[in-house]
């Protein structure tokens, strides 16, 4: 059985032509064309990843992307009409991986449908025997859980974001390169390909500093990014 990606497009060449190639490539795909079919699609056959349009008959991407999160974590590459910064903040602020604006190549999709399943895969292998929980002031990441709380509330974050939390939650007021990140949560092992991929890593950083508070993830210019302990809190346990 191949890995399983849900294509939800309602233009249907596209979404055709989508189906197509990912077939061609060894996945297994289904085909929805509107937001309450995809988020029904999603619950019952539980895809790997999913391929979202934004604007769709009935509700749109994001909502689908909501619906669909707050079941089971899975990686949504999310496919834009304009590249709008705002619009995909919005997208990655309610739980897409990554984001493609049309007209895309169908190369490139696979492309990054490829690299959102090698992230999830190498956040399984950079996690795996480090399942105890951090603290870092008042944020408490359950790895094995993948739960996040900040001063004792639950924080819904998406799967990347919560691999970028832990990333960095692992050392504390430790610079991390956007490169390192690259490598370490995204799966990029080409230094060349993981400087293309720096915009992804900025547009994560700033959701995530949107749920959890600005403050505690602290750029450092031309450098990287740390996670700080917020101020005032008290120190970890
Ligand atoms: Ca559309």
């Amino acid at each position: 059985m191949g890995t399983r990606v849900l294509v939800v497009e309602d233009e249907p060449v596209i979404n055709q032509a989508v189906a197509e190639r990912l077939v061609a490539e060894g996945f297994d795909v289904r085909q929805a064309y509107d937001g309450p079919t995809a988020v029904d699609v999603a619950e019952t056959w539980e895809p790997d990843a999913l391929v979202l349009d934004v604007m769709l008959p009935g509700f749109d991407g994001h909502e689908v992307c909501r619906r669909v999160q707050a079941r089971r974590p899975v990686p949504v590459l999310m496919l834009t009409a304009r590249d709008d910064e705002t619009d995909v903040l919005v997208g990655l602020g309610v739980g897409a991986d990554d984001y493609l604006t049309k007209p895309f190549s169908m190369r490139e999709l696979v492309a990054r449908v490829r690299v959102l399943l090698r992230r999830v895969e190498r956040a399984a292998e950079l996690f795996r025997g480090e399942t105890g929980d951090l603290r870092v002031g008042d944020l408490h990441i359950d790895r094995s859980g993948r739960r996040v709380r900040v001063a004792a509330s639950d924080v819904h974050l998406t799967p990347t974001e919560f691999d970028l939390l832990a990333r960095l939650a692992a050392e504390p007021g430790t610079v991390l390169s956007r490169e390192d990140l690259m490598r370490d949560v995204w799966g990029w092992s080409d230094p060349a390909a993981a400087r293309t991929g720096t915009r992804t890593v900025d547009s994560h950083v700033r959701s995530l500093r949107a749920k959890i508070g600005a403050g505690r993830v602290r750029t450092v210019h031309g450098v990287g990014y740390a996670l700080e302990h917020a101020p005032g809190e008290t120190s970890p346990r």
